[in-house]
């Protein structure tokens, strides 16, 4: 009888969308957590004021300007960044117990957030979220019709800068339909936790070793194979 399975590692993985202001990052965002297991979405600090229906704690920790700045002081944020005149920030603690409890985090930041995370997790994983067109990105952002005229306008010119950084992203998905863009996030997630450098094989080989070595004349032990740079994420 086996004594050991393999599993995907045991610590999770960043997940960062990013995509301009009104691809529908949010509605991704829930989807997924309706429908890929073992994720959980990293609520954000943010200096804006909250829009019409938005709740402290549930779409963003909504705090003020002296509170942020006394948190990146404490260095309470994995990453933070001053995005369209608001400071934004990724708390650090509840991703860190979250990675090492096995569970992948999404992460919804702009797309300078997206760079400081890959210099600091190595192993992140990054999605663009793009709209099928530039019409379809402007009726969504006028359609929702929480922001002034000023705040769209604002928005749209930076959606040029934000789509040059798509080429330093591992995917990109596009919104037409949010069920079809859903499938491409679980899709995703679920090809990078099949990649060998996060299946968890020790346990195997260890067990293989024992079992197979003596008649299998393996000149390397499997156990050596053991890489430390595969090892625990350090953050
Ligand atoms: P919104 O004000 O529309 O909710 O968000 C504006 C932008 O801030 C979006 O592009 C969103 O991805 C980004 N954002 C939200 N939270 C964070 C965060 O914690 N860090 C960074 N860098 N960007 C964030």
């Amino acid at each position: 009888m086996a004594t050991h399975k393999v599993s995907s590692s045991t610590y999770g993985m960043l997940v960062v969308l990013s995509g301009p202001s009104g691809v529908g990052k949010n509605t991704l965002v829930k989807k997924g957590l309706e429908t890929i297991d073992r994720v959980t979405y990293s609520i954000s600090a943010t200096t804006r004021q909250p829009r019409n229906g938005e709740k402290d704690g549930i779409d963003y920790f909504f705090i003020s300007k002296e509170d942020f700045k006394e948190r990146i002081q404490r260095d309470e944020f994995l990453e933070w960044a001053e995005v369209y005149g608001n400071f934004y920030g990724t708390p650090r603690t509840y991703v860190e117990s979250m990675l090492k409890k096995g569970i992948d985090v999404l992460l919804d930041i702009d797309t300078r957030g997206a760079a400081s995370i890959r210099k600091k997790v190595s192993n992140a994983i990054s999605v663009f979220v793009l709209p099928p067109t530039a019409d379809e990105l402007m009726n969504r952002l006028i359609g929702r019709g929480t922001d002034s005229k000023a705040v769209i306008s604002n928005r749209m010119s930076h959606v040029i800068d934000e789509i040059k950084s798509i080429p330093y992203y591992d995917y990109v998905i596009v919104n037409a339909d949010i069920t079809e863009a859903t499938e491409h996030l679980k899709a995703i997630i679920t090809a990078e936790r099949c990649k060998v450098e996060r299946a968890n094989l020790f346990g195997l080989f260890n067990e293989l070793e024992q079992k197979f070595m003596n008649g299998g004349g393996l000149s390397v032990p499997l156990s050596s194979m053991k890489d430390e740079k595969k090892g625990p994420i350090i953050l």
